[in-house]
């Protein structure tokens, strides 16, 4: 952790300004509209550069034309999010005619396109790399002093862009993502995101536990984990731990409760991780474990490392040693090459999984990497045609697996009010599926134990459980005495 360029420490964030201070900072204090593409990752980038912005007075809106300053953090890892910031950029050149806001890139896309951006979109006043977070506040001032064009795309050496970046006022959230490490040293053959996000680097430990200690003082209960292969967090830190060992110290942590992580590559699922679903009490039982295809051969040419019969063995253990397990991933359908058959094997091994829920794509060439070069293209029809195949058994097995599901005793994390009624709130399970059931809004940030009623598509219904009902927990089914709010 650093003080200063990085916003104040966990103690001084703490303080609280007097009703004054606060309404004349937010007379100075100038607006950010920042627009999100992509995974976690960037979600939480997001988060992390509001949280910057804040140190130099410039507080977040939604409304993009109430903004002094609109940032769009953009997503290269396919064709279609890609294009979209295009579009992105088009409806927010009119507001800068308007109010002459500063409109900036961030992201894997301004990683990439560097100064080509600037080149291409004239009203575009910055384009800031994955690395260069940290440069953010310095940079938008460079623009408000001098009004010059800035480009900042540097890997930074100093790994400043993986330290904390701690919120300036009290977070008010119950679930926090936390970095362990960033880029990716697998370079599967269709992924840019080795060449926009760098090389593999893990944070040190120390922070990372310093961090979530911090987090869970600020009432946060549930971490997540981020890192584009979280499993394989550690690797080449000298005498740091591996990632059992880092869940082990998470887990200690009092007040947090839950801990997830995500992604986790196949090839680093350790036996030892295995393990750690059935001795750590706060690890939730669900695993994002990506298979991209279940045949060996585009398993191959995707320079993967594993093969279907490894993974399959891996899930087999998986559910061995947690039975309740959810399992989610990511598959890519129609990259080069792949024949019917190889579609075929795809279907195969995810009718022998079952999976929860599935992340589905139609592969997209990126410049640069491996495959695009390959020949043996598959056409978008399809790649069209195998992606709704595949999308429909899924859809059906998520509906059939929440169906199942009726009757079951399941704890929730309340999070806050069900969009779809005033009476509910919503949560989700330790297996991460939404629930929603009637209550009130004093439940937001405890654990509760509910009882499934339905299936959806895309949620469970459920009811609490009555308190009487948990604390004759046997009779019920219900089984931990964690239940009692
Ligand atoms: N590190 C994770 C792993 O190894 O599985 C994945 C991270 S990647 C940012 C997220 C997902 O995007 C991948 O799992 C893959 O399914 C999808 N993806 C990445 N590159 C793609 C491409 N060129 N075309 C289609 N989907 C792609
Ligand atoms: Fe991309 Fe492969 Fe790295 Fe995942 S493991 S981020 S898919 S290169």
């Amino acid at each position: 952790m650093t003080e200063g360029d990085y916003g104040r420490s966990p103690a001084l964030a703490g303080s609280v300004s007097s009703d004054l201070e606060e309404s004349e900072e937010k007379a100075l204090s100038k607006r950010v509209y920042i627009e999100t593409y992509g995974c976690q990752m960037n979600e939480h980038d997001t988060e992390r550069m509001l949280r910057l912005l804040e140190g130099v007075s410039y507080n977040e809106t939604k409304e993009p034309k109430e903004a002094d300053f609109i940032l769009i953090n953009t997503c290269s890892v396919r064709e279609k999010p890609e294009h979209k910031i295009y579009s992105a950029l088009g409806r927010f050149k009119k507001l800068k005619e308007e109010n002459g806001a500063i409109i900036g890139v961030a992201g894997c896309v301004a990683q990439q396109e560097g100064e080509r951006l600037l080149d291409r979109i004239p009203y575009l006043d910055m384009v800031i790399g994955t690395q260069a977070i940290p440069m953010l506040p310095q940079l938008l001032q460079t623009i408000e002093v001098s009004g010059k064009r800035v480009c900042e795309t540097g890997f930074d050496k100093n790994r400043k862009y993986l330290e904390a970046i701690f919120p300036q006022k009290p977070l008010g959230e119950i679930k926090s993502y936390v970095t362990i490490m960033q880029g990716c040293d697998h370079f599967c053959s269709f992924c840019i995101v080795p060449y926009v996000r760098g090389r593999e680097q893990s944070r040190p430990s120390r922070e990372i536990i310093e961090e979530v200690k911090y987090m869970a003082e600020m009432g946060v209960k549930e971490v997540s984990l981020l890192g584009q292969n979280a499993n394989g967090y550690g690797r080449g830190l000298e005498g740091e731990l591996a990632f059992p060992g880092l869940l082990r110290q998470i887990n200690e942590i009092d007040g947090i409760e839950r801990i997830r992580f995500t992604t986790s590559h196949p090839r680093d699922l350790s036996e030892e991780l295995i393990q750690a679903y059935s001795r750590l009490s706060k690890l939730c039982e669900h695993i994002h474990l990506p298979f991209q295809s279940g045949s060996n051969k585009i398993l191959k040419a995707m320079h993967r490392g594993y093969t279907r019969e490894s993974y399959l063995e891996k899930i087999d253990r998986l559910r061995e040693i947690c039975p309740s397990i959810a399992l989610t991933a990511d598959v890519i359908v129609g990259f080069p090459g792949e024949e019917e058959g190889d579609f075929r094997q795809t279907l195969d091994l995810m009718e022998k999984v079952r999976f929860d829920d599935l992340f589905s794509f139609k592969y997209s060439p990126r410049k640069g990497t491996r495959s695009a070069q390959f020949e043996d293209r598959v056409e978008e029809k399809v790649k069209q045609e195998r992606l709704s195949i595949l999308q429909e058994i899924q859809k059906e097995t998520t509906l059939q697996k929440n169906q199942a599901l009726a009757g079951s005793a399941e704890e929730i994390l309340v999070e806050g009010r069900s969009k779809q009624s005033d009476r509910d709130v919503t949560g989700r399970t330790r297996s991460n599926k939404i629930v929603n059931a009637e209550g009130d809004l004093s439940l937001v940030g405890k654990l509760v134990p509910v009882r499934i009623t339905k299936g959806y598509a895309h949620s469970l219904r459920g009811e609490l459980v009555p308190h009487q009902c948990r604390l004759q927990s046997a009779s019920c089914g219900v089984k931990s005495s964690e239940f009692l709010i």
